[in-house]
Parts: structure tokens; sequence; C-alpha cells
């Protein structure tokens, strides 16, 4: 799910207060997109996808340089309605 303006800001300034000025781990850039909200699919015991299962929803933050993505946890960035 893409991010509006708002939710987009929030992620910059939960980033800014927690993470300060990061650099990429492959290329070293500390410039940075933010993505969209992702969430990877939850699997059984099995691997098989548990459909409808608890979720951890995430945010990508991309690097401008390398394209490496970095996930965050989106909840304690406040975006989730
Ligand atoms: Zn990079």
């Amino acid at each position: 799910m893409p991010l509006d303006e708002e939710k987009t800001q929030k992620v910059k300034e939960y980033l800014d207060d927690n993470a300060g000025n990061f650099s990429c781990p492959i290329c070293d850039s500390n410039n940075w997109q933010i993505g969209d909200m992702v969430s990877p699919p939850n699997m059984n015991s099995k691997g098989q996808i548990n459909m409808g299962g608890d979720s951890l929803p995430l945010v990508e933050v991309i690097c401008n340089k390398c394209y490496h993505v970095e996930f965050f946890a989106a909840k304690p960035m406040g975006v989730l309605d």
C-alpha cells in the first residue's frame, strides 16, 4: 500500500528521531526514499502460506544509490489506521 504524504512525513520524522542519519549497509549512501507499506506472508510449520493469519506491516526504506531496501515495523511509526 502506498503511503500518503502525511504518513510518509511521519515515517521520516520517526527515522530522524530514532535512527538518525543512518547509512546504507551496502553502498554507504545516506540518501533514502520512503517506499510502500507491505506485509510478508505468514507461514505455518510446513512452510505453507497461512492466509488470513497475523501479519507484520513493514515500511520500505529504499537506498537512492544502490536500491537496497530496509524494512521497519510500521506500527511504532504511527502509520496504521
Ligand atoms: Zn545503497
